[in-house]
């Protein structure tokens, strides 16, 4: 809830004009607590877990665009891509829902705002490169523990149940696994605060990111090329070609982890049995 009555109190209380953007804000959430506010995470990651991967299904189904799939020999039909879909969802109301209603504390005690002002732009895009990096560093490790034996026997084998990954596996994981791999996530926002505009377009990119990484495509004219040491679609689909041996290509989003700690290596493939990686 924001704390001024009208726009022009706001406006008196910031010592400046509302920019559009505060204008519209104060408008739908100045009469609505906090915990409501909050509670719209889980509305934006349910859109963005279904309406994202949607056209990664089209070009599964089509076939127009095989000459990008990474791994050709492996089709999934629409039941494939929908019994996973049905298995994210499920998983996401249980564990994603539940952390969403007990969250809402620590939310307020590492202080992220939800009131005016609305970050600047400059912010906005300081904040969310810092929490890329903390994500991937942290990610980077846990993933790498969960490829020991037991974390991967109990927790991160279903995850690689795609040796073949498509969009909509991108969450595809033990409950486990979305508990802890939720800390990489929440940590750079914990470590350096923001709004929750900027919470929830960091979440939003981040599964983006996640949904075209395991896109099982390496379309060329994808944006993200341009990103110096981005990992990408065919960086984790290897990792997961490889599957429970593998000990390469771990990071989730960049390759300098990898670089830097020698573990971004290629030549696992011939150790699952000489099959070439296609
Ligand atoms: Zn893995
Ligand atoms: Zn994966």
């Amino acid at each position: 809830m924001i704390p001024y009555s009208t726009v022009q109190d706001a406006s008196v209380a910031l010592g400046r004009n509302l920019t559009w953007s505060e204008t519209v804000w104060f408008d739908y959430s100045a009469t609505k607590s906090n915990f409501y506010v909050y509670c719209h995470t889980i509305l934006l990651l349910f859109l963005v877990f279904s309406l994202a991967p949607l056209p990664l299904v089209f070009v599964e189904l089509t076939g127009w665009f095989d000459r990008y799939k990474i791994q050709p020999k492996v089709k999934y039909s629409f039941s494939d891509m929908f019994r996973c879909y049905k298995d994210v969802m499920q998983l996401f109301f249980i564990v994603v829902g539940t952390l969403q209603l007990v969250s809402y504390p620590s939310l307020q005690i590492v202080g992220i705002r939800i009131g005016l002002s609305l970050p600047s732009l400059m912010e906005l895009v300081a904040q969310l490169v810092v929490y890329f990096l903390i994500e991937d560093y942290t990610n980077y490790w846990l993933h790498r523990l969960l490829h020991c034996k037991w974390g991967y026997e109990k927790i991160h084998r279903v995850h690689h149940e795609y040796t073949s990954p498509i969009g909509y596996a991108s969450p595809y994981a033990h409950w486990a696994e979305v508990l802890i791999l939720g800390i990489p996530t929440f940590l750079g926002p914990a470590i350096v605060p923001g709004h929750i505009m900027t919470w929830w377009l960091w979440i939003t990119l981040r599964q983006i990111e996640a949904i075209e990484t395991h896109s099982g495509y390496d379309f060329p004219w994808t944006l993200t090329k341009c990103i110096p040491f981005y990992g990408g679609a065919e960086y984790h689909d290897y990792h997961h070609y490889v599957g429970g041996q593998s000990q390469s290509n771990f990071a989730s989003v960049f390759t300098y982890c990898d670089y830097i700690y020698g573990t971004d290596k290629k030549d696992e493939a011939e150790q699952k049995g000489g099959v070439k990686y296609d």
